[in-house]
């Protein structure tokens, strides 16, 4: 790209950031509020230089470590949390919390439709010896969204039944062309269900919504949550682990998954983790800022040059994602490519749509991450189907998704209509 074409987009990048500045300064001062919430629960709890220090073996009287969980506890506005680096993935953490409260016999009930792909295998089927919930015995339903993407309220009273015990509530739309769930919307789902069986417990699959709002689920009444440290609350520094934050009772429960009855939180070596886990904290409320400017500055961008994106550029924001929906394949692809090339790390490689386990179309990933599958860094991912949808999410710095954004841009032989 000759230097007069990138100063061209430069330009246009001038205007959309004109445009957006009240989203902008909106998003600055949640972060702001976020941060102050972070660094009040840090002084509350004392934390001091010798919390960083690792532990081995059992790493019995982690303080650090328990320290942490008092620190996340606050932050979340929930009695007990249970941070820990043994937690594998987002998908790994779920599935302790839903182990943990769930015995065979009860029903699992999601009231925002389909959850998340990963999360299938863990409801699974009966007798599929996977060792799932339905292998268990635990029975699943849910209740599909509204055409209009919102919650079947009629049909969710009418599915609470006496074997229901958990409610499942999935705040991100993760790869759906659907709204997100704001946590106003989360706390009318918990008045709703509280008023059909008050003593249910409401779970929240917080994935990619942490510190996008002022107040995070557990603050309205959600009894249990869950979410994974190289979204959100890692900071981008957290190399791996999980969250789960909720009533004491429920998050012990966890715990008994996580390690063994008897044993929960009290045992787990840390073994160095734990000084990246609270900075990428103390950091998060800033990145996950970032991320959504770089956000908002897409979807008005392309917004401006006729696409379609959701959420719009000045809608409200409650998770990481930003779809675009492209013309055709070649468009899409090529936003994918172009959004890898401006990566710091694995820009030399071009990804290419590619047949993943699990999934029916191939899939297309540009992921030039530190930390493997860390998705508070720039990606974006695109089922290669119509109607070529990409999703783009994270980005460490802001600077950095709008180089991801205009590179692709650059790229995508639309640029000489500008
Ligand atoms: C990412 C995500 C998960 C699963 O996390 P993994 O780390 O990919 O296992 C679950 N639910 C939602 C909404 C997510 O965004």
């Amino acid at each position: 790209m000759t230097h007069e074409a990138w100063e061209r987009l430069e330009r246009l990048a001038d205007e959309v950031e004109a445009t957006v500045a009240p989203q902008f300064h909106k998003i600055d001062r949640i972060a702001e509020r976020n941060q102050w919430r972070v660094i009040r629960a840090f002084q509350k709890h004392n934390v001091s230089d010798y919390h960083f220090a690792g532990s081995t073996g059992y790493g019995y009287n982690d303080r650090g470590r328990e320290v942490l969980d008092l620190v996340y506890a606050d932050v979340f506005q929930s009695e007990s949390a249970l941070v820990r680096p043994h937690f594998a993935s987002g998908t790994h953490t779920i599935s302790c919390a839903l182990f943990g409260v769930l015995r065979p016999g009860d029903e699992l009930l999601y009231i925002t439709g389909k959850p998340y792909d990963t999360l299938h295998k863990v409801i699974g089927k009966p007798g599929d010896g996977t060792g799932s919930l339905a292998d268990w015995g635990v029975s699943y339903r849910e209740v599909p969204l509204t055409a209009g993407g919102g919650v079947d309220e009629e049909a969710v009273r009418a599915a609470i039944s006496p074997k229901t015990k958990v409610i499942g509530i999935q705040r991100s739309r993760g790869y759906d062309w659907r709204p997100s769930f704001t946590i106003d919307e989360i706390a009318r789902m918990v008045q709703l269900v509280r008023s059909v069986k008050p003593e249910v417990l409401i779970f929240v699959d917080n994935c990619y919504g942490e510190f996008t709002e002022e107040r995070e689920p557990t603050a309205v009444g959600v009894d249990l949550m869950a979410g994974s440290l190289i979204k959100n609350p890692g900071g981008g520094l957290a190399a791996t682990g999980g969250y789960i934050c909720g009533n004491t009772a429920a998050v012990e429960a966890a715990s008994y998954r996580l390690t063994a009855p008897g044993i929960g939180g009290e045992v787990g070596a840390m073994l160095g983790t734990t000084r990246s886990i609270y900075q990428g904290l103390f950091l998060a409320p800033h990145l996950v800022g970032q991320a959504l400017r770089g956000s908002v500055f897409a979807a008005a961008l392309f917004e401006r040059l006729g696409y379609e994106t959701s959420p719009a550029w000045d809608a409200k924001r409650t998770d990481l994602i930003q779809a675009i929906r492209f013309r055709d394949k070649e468009l899409l692809i090529s936003f994918v490519q172009g959004i890898q090339r401006a990566a710091a790390v694995d820009a030399h490689v071009t990804p290419e749509p590619w047949d993943m386990p699990g999934y029916t179309h191939p899939v297309i990933m540009a992921a030039g991450t530190f930390m493997q599958g860390g998705s508070l860094e720039l990606s974006a991912d695109a089922p290669i189907r119509e109607p070529y949808i990409a999703y783009m999410q994270g980005g460490l710095t802001y600077s950095h998704v709008k180089l991801g954004v205009l590179t692709a841009l650059s790229g995508m032989q639309i640029i000489n209509k500008l």
